[in-house]
This record gives C-alpha cells, sequence and structure tokens, in this order.
C-alpha cells in the first residue's frame, strides 16, 4: 500500500513537472502595424476586440459606428450563435469592421494538455486545427469575407501550433497594448492604458462583456485617442509584423 501511494505520488510529481514544463514554453507573441511616423502624439494604431462568448458590449459597439472608429472584432462560433443583432450591425459597416477568427469554442491553441488562465488547451494538435477550422466555418457560415487572421482563446500559444495555425493559411494576432486585461479592469485603467498607445501600437480589449467596468474605460480611452488625431486600422489594411513567426 505505502509502496503503491508513493509511486503515485511519484507519478504525479513528474505529470506535474511535465505541465509546468510545456507552460514554460508558451509563447504570447506581439503585434505591430507599420507606424505612420509623423510626429509625436499622432500616428496609427489597430483596436482588436475579443467576443470570446457571452453577449455584446453595445457601449462599445454603439460608440465605435458613432465615432466611425474602424475595429477588427475576434468573434467565436459560441460568439456568433448568440449575437445575431450585433453580428447584423457590424456586416451593416463593413467599412468599420472587419470580423476574424477567435475559434469555433474558445479553446487554448495549445496542443499539450494544460491550463491556461484556468481554461484548457485543445491538448492536441488535432484538436488545435479543429478549433481554428470551426471557427472559420462559424463565420463562413455567418456570410461575409473568409478570416485572414486568428487569434486563440487566451492569446498563448504553443509554437508547434503557432506553425499549423500558419500552415493553416492564416496570420496569428498578437497584440503590443494590453487594454482591459482580459476585461477584469476598472473603466479608470482600461482609459488610462488605451489613451496611453502609440503610432504602430496594435490594441486589445474584449467586447463581450457587457456588465464589465472595463467596456467604459474602452471607449473613454478610444475618443481620447481619436481627439488627439490618432488614426485607427483594421488588420487588414495595416502590415502587420508579429514575433515568434505569426507573421512571416
Ligand atoms: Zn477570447
Amino acid at each position: 500500500m505505502g509502496v503503491l501511494r508513493k509511486s503515485l505520488c511519484a507519478m504525479a510529481l513528474s505529470l506535474f513537472a511535465a505541465s509546468a514544463g510545456n507552460a514554460a514554453t508558451l509563447l504570447e507573441p506581439t503585434l505591430h502595424v507599420k507606424p505612420q511616423g509623423l510626429e509625436v502624439g499622432s500616428g496609427r494604431v489597430a483596436l482588436t476586440l475579443d467576443a470570446c462568448g457571452g453577449k455584446t458590449d453595445t457601449r462599445i459597439l454603439s460608440a465605435l459606428v458613432d465615432n466611425r472608429i474602424p475595429a477588427t472584432i475576434f468573434v467565436t462560433g459560441i460568439w456568433l450563435k448568440r449575437n445575431a443583432e450585433a453580428v447584423e450591425i457590424m456586416r451593416a459597416h463593413p467599412d468599420l469592421f472587419e470580423l476574424e477568427n477567435h475559434g469555433g469554442r474558445h479553446i487554448p491553441a495549445v496542443d499539450t494538455p494544460q491550463k491556461i488562465y484556468g481554461i484548457r488547451s485543445a491538448g492536441s494538435p488535432d484538436a488545435v486545427q479543429a478549433e481554428v477550422e470551426s471557427g472559420a466555418a462559424a463565420l463562413a457560415g455567418a456570410g461575409g469575407p473568409a478570416p485572414k487572421w486568428f487569434r486563440g482563446a487566451t492569446a498563448e500559444y504553443s509554437p508547434s501550433a503557432i506553425a499549423m495555425i500558419r500552415r493553416l493559411g492564416f496570420k496569428i494576432a498578437g497584440f503590443s497594448v494590453n487594454g482591459d486585461g482580459g476585461s477584469l479592469l476598472g473603466a479608470k485603467e482600461t482609459a488610462r492604458r488605451i489613451a496611453a498607445a502609440k503610432d504602430g501600437d496594435v490594441i486589445i480589449a474584449h467586447i463581450n462583456q457587457p456588465t464589465h467596468a472595463a467596456g467604459e474605460g474602452v471607449v473613454q480611452g478610444l475618443l481620447a485617442l481619436k481627439q488627439k488625431g490618432m488614426t485607427f486600422v483594421r488588420l487588414d489594411d495595416a502590415e502587420g509584423i508579429g514575433n515568434d513567426g505569426t507573421t512571416d
């Protein structure tokens, strides 16, 4: 009995070590757009908003439409199914909204079994492929152009998953400004982070948490950037340059 318990403990320890080892190899790639390179304070930034699941933050959606701020929206299959009204608004403004692939079921594109921010990874190459392809299929089913960019849930990847996603034909959308801390930051801090974006930055925030204070900060930060004379570009309209082999 004692021996069995010991060997189980050893097994658990080695599993823990294996998963810790894998966790260390995860990448959170960055992405920048080509800077406009004019005077200080102005320039261009790309706003990317994730729609992971849940609902639509209409504070943000309305502000984008009212102020004519273009954005790249990363949507999952789950979100698309539940937010037909928001999708319709986005489709009605093709000059403002570019819809891209955030996966079919919001499962991290990591091909080894582990948890990232408490979310279970896809866990195998096949499961990563299924997540990417089901996300693209959901977008195709909702009409509109085929997605060219992919961002996995949690925006973290194993290097081999990055290579596979590239082979599937997608560029991978990292970011350079974490605007809302996974939608968990307060309004003030979110606004401060977004308003501080510089020429060439790619901002990430969320458009699927209408009850979070962060959404209010997203709007304030964007309006501050617009006021400063910053131009907004979508990923398709800019040369996005990422590291870790995500765009080249
Ligand atoms: Zn997400």
